[in-house]
């Protein structure tokens, strides 16, 4: 596989883009490649390689690189006709009223530009409803690139996890292992009277995939009912994912105060969501007093994509073609595991999957978790079963990084970069796709 394109590429970027890229994950080593176009399921890069995409943009693209009929139609139409205009349009109340339709917790929903924005105006909107300043958050989870949820550390010693983030913000949030019910309660019998929300992804999903033990969710919703808090779920990548069009929340039956959303609800476009009951939106301005706002939200392109997309996975069978696939493929990297690594631990459900590098899974694994961890205390591998972020970044995430990624790449197969971030089958991915990935496993594992 020659890469030369690439290279020079890199080589250029590197004088004027930090790191040579715009978004940290995607400076893979020694270079990325560069993507010229997507068909299907695969990508082509600068040198004409073909892979099978499973990173799928890190999570929008339900239905792979050629976006359905309808889709590709609404985009050009609304492309060619503003393209956007500083004042309201009817698709933007089209997708409104479709998310409210289909999303438990969803009665109104304010349109923004990215999941981060969404997280940010979630806590902000909090803070400014409850009058309190505290957020707790999981370890391990993540909620985009904002000041409030970029935090490390434990309920007594949270700081900030980056430069540039004064150790004062750091003080507002709470920080918990995921799963945890002792540690939940603890902080709430601590502050329960200071914290505004608790934010947690109902399913971790930039941190290997940890699907919550039975009960977790229904304890955060309890705890927070009990002390007058919040509960957020950030749903941006598992909303319209997992679930299908009810988003994590309808799986698990927990219905959270306010939604964030990004990535699927717009269609392979820039956007975000924050929904929830009436009464809690209508208090971003101009209804109520905690400022948002935002040149691009509602975008007409985006919303007319992410419209199109969420009404065609209502009337195609979409779903179930990529959870068929998806369990297809966690169930045959099981059975590989099986025979050749046997300590490792197949995670994720629905259409999300990845591999796990534990140290110490068990063999000889029942039906129960052979499709992936679900945290069924009867399967063989419970216990190795990753149940925080700290769980997953205790496993071999250098072998995955440095060795296996590559190895998938030679194959052919673009898997995401790193041990910790989900991928991801799209409604483009055949069942031959799947085989051929199943057998660079095989050969790469
Ligand atoms: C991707 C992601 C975000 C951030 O969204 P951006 O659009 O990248 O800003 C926030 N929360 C979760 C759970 C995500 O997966």
């Amino acid at each position: 596989m020659r890469h030369d394109e690439s290279r020079a590429l890199y080589d250029r970027a590197l004088s004027v883009l930090a790191g040579g890229v715009n978004s940290s994950v995607r400076a893979t080593k020694p270079y990325p490649f560069f993507v010229e176009r997507g068909d299907g399921a695969h990508v082509i890069d600068a040198d004409g390689n073909r892979y099978i995409d499973y990173v799928m943009g890190y999570g929008p693209l339900l239905y792979g690189h050629d976006a359905p009929e309808p889709v590709q139609a609404a985009v050009q139409k609304h492309a060619a006709a503003g393209p956007m205009y500083g004042a309201p349009t009817e698709i933007e109340v089209e997708h409104a009223e479709f998310v409210a339709r289909h999303v438990p917790s969803v009665e109104m929903i304010r349109f923004v530009n990215s999941g981060t924005e969404a997280t940010v105006s979630a806590v902000r909107l909090a803070r400014g409803v409850t009058g309190r300043d505290k957020i707790v958050i999981m370890q391990g989870g993540y909620h985009g690139a904002q000041e409030s949820t970029l935090v490390d550390g434990g309920p007594d010693d949270a700081h900030p996890s980056t430069a540039g983030i004064p150790s004062s913000f750091a003080e507002h949030t709470i920080p918990v292992p995921f799963n945890d019910t002792e540690a939940i309660h603890d902080v709430f019998e601590k502050h329960g009277d200071d914290i505004a929300a608790v934010m947690a992804e109902p399913i971790l999903a930039n941190m290997g995939i940890v699907h919550p033990v039975d009960g977790y969710l229904q304890t955060l919703r309890d705890v927070t009912d009990e002390h007058g808090s919040l509960l957020i779920f950030d749903e941006v990548i598992t909303g319209f994912r997992v679930g299908g069009l009810q988003c994590a929340q309808g799986k698990f039956g927990v219905t959270p105060d306010i939604t964030t959303f990004g990535k699927i609800i717009g269609g392979g476009f820039p956007v975000g969501a924050i929904g929830g009951k009436a009464e809690l939106i209508e208090q971003f301005t101009p209804s109520g007093n905690v400022f948002q706002s935002g040149t691009f939200s509602g975008h007409p392109v985006a919303m007319a994509a992410g419209h199109e997309y969420l009404k065609y996975a209502a009337e195609n069978g979409v779903y179930d073609h990529i959870n068929r696939l998806g369990k297809r493929l966690r169930t045959g990297i099981s059975d590989i595991l099986e025979d050749q690594a046997p300590e490792y631990t197949v995670v994720g459900s629905d259409s999300m999957f990845k591999t796990v590098f534990t140290r110490h899974g068990a063999s000889g694994r029942s039906d129960a978790c052979k499709s992936g961890c679900v945290q069924d205390d009867s399967c063989d591998n419970f216990d190795a079963c990753p149940k925080t972020g700290a769980d997953v970044a205790s496993a071999e995430t250098d072998r995955w990084e440095r060795v296996f990624w590559h190895e998938m790449k030679d194959h052919g197969i673009f898997l995401t970069a790193n041990q910790f971030e989900s991928q991801f089958v799209s409604y483009a991915h055949t069942d031959e796709d799947i085989e051929e990935t199943l057998e660079a496993y095989k050969e790469a594992l």
